[in-house]
This record gives C-alpha cells, sequence and structure tokens, in this order.
C-alpha cells in the first residue's frame, strides 16, 4: 500500500513520472489537472466551471478542487494506495487532504518533489506548447502558472518537510534517470516495488 504525491512547479515532469511510478508501484495516477481537461474537453459542467481558470493560468477554486478528489479518492482503485500529481496545490487543498485521509485511518507515506530550474522548466513548456498545444502554456500564462505555484504551492512542500515525509530529486536529466532516482530514494524509505525487482 503505498500513497504518494509528487509537487513540483509546472513543467517539472510530474505528469511524466507519475504515469511511470504509479505502474511500478501499482497504484493509480490521480491528476487533478487530466481531470480538469478532459472536463474541459466534455464540456461538462465541472469543466465549464474551471476552464476561465486555466485558460488564465490561475488554480481552479479550492472548492472545486476538493470536491472532484474526494470522490476520485473514494473510488475502489484508489483503496490500495495512489498517486497524486498536481494536488495538493494550495494550503486549503493539504487540510482537506489531512482531514479525507486521517477520517479513513490512512496517511501519506512519502512525498517527492520534484526540483528543476524555472528557465529550465520555462523552455520545456514553451516545446510542449508547440507539441501539444495545451491551452494554458502560452508564455505569459506559463509565467504566471510559475508565479501562482511559487505563491501558493511552495511553501506546502516546507509542511511536508516538516513531517519528515518530503524527498528532494532532480528533475533534470533523462525520464529514465529522473525514474531510477525517485524509485532509489523511495527503497532509501523503505517503500520497495511491488515485485521487489528494485535494480
Ligand atoms: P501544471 O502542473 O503543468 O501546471 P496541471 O495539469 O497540473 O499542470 O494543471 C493545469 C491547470 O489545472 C492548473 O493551472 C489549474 O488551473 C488546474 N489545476 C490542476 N490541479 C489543481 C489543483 N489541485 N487546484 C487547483 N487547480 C488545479
Amino acid at each position: 500500500m503505498t500513497r504518494l504525491l509528487l509537487i513540483g512547479p509546472p513543467g517539472a515532469g510530474k505528469g511524466t513520472q507519475a504515469v511511470r511510478l504509479a505502474e511500478a508501484y501499482g497504484v493509480p495516477a490521480i491528476s487533478t489537472g487530466d481531470i480538469f481537461r478532459s472536463n474541459v474537453k466534455n464540456e461538462t459542467e465541472l469543466g465549464k466551471q474551471a476552464k476561465a481558470f486555466m485558460d488564465a493560468g490561475d488554480n481552479v477554486p479550492d472548492s472545486l478542487t476538493n470536491a472532484l478528489i474526494r470522490d476520485r479518492l473514494a473510488e475502489a482503485d484508489a483503496q490500495g494506495g495512489f498517486l497524486l500529481d498536481g494536488y495538493p496545490r494550495t494550503a486549503d487543498q493539504v487540510r482537506e487532504l489531512d482531514e479525507y485521509l486521517a477520517s479513513h485511518g490512512e496517511a501519506l507515506d512519502v512525498v517527492v518533489e520534484l526540483v528543476a530550474d524555472p528557465d529550465v522548466v520555462v523552455e520545456r513548456l514553451r516545446k510542449r506548447a508547440l507539441e501539444q498545444g495545451r491551452s494554458d502554456d502560452d508564455e505569459s500564462v506559463v509565467r504566471h502558472r510559475l508565479e501562482v505555484y511559487r505563491e501558493q504551492t511552495e511553501p506546502l512542500i516546507d509542511i511536508y518537510d516538516e513531517r519528515g515525509l518530503l524527498v528532494k530529486i532532480d528533475a533534470l536529466g533523462a525520464i529514465d534517470e529522473v525514474t531510477a532516482r525517485i524509485t532509489d530514494a523511495l527503497s532509501g524509505r523503505g517503500i520497495g516495488l511491488p515485485d521487489a525487482a528494485t535494480a
């Protein structure tokens, strides 16, 4: 049973690593960004409410995000652990997650911070904008997302560090290499891969 959280600036590679780690540890990757994007695409009520915030590079209001995550964590596949990508992003979301887990007698095992230089992430997002055309990867929106990250999300890292849950990982380098850094760091904390195929 592994409950992981990935935190880091936009463009640090959270989504990429989340998919790989979820597969390795046999837990679902739960990305609030992906869930919002699919709701926008399908023009659901939630998508309609979230779209303007996302396009502006602002956080979607906590009330919407917290309700979404509560529902998602209650699903069957998340009962054996999960990997959260992009949540929590605000102090209010940390409180919500703490309460949710405590009321289910659960707790986080580890928080992985992907550390990347702002210049590098801006450059990565510039490339992604060309390749995928995500509407919030426009350069001025990217800069705003980085500011929002710095103001609202970065302070959360200290909270998890004080709880002794934080593992800092250098997010620069090949995708495989970054994944290996994370799995090594986790096995150093007693969180092994389920098939014991640790390198
Ligand atoms: P990135 O981490 O690269 O910024 P995400 O896919 O995680 O991209 O998020 C894209 C957008 O979705 C955010 O800019 C925000 O508008 C919205 N979003 C995602 N997760 C959250 C969250 N936990 N709280 C509020 N808004 C969120």
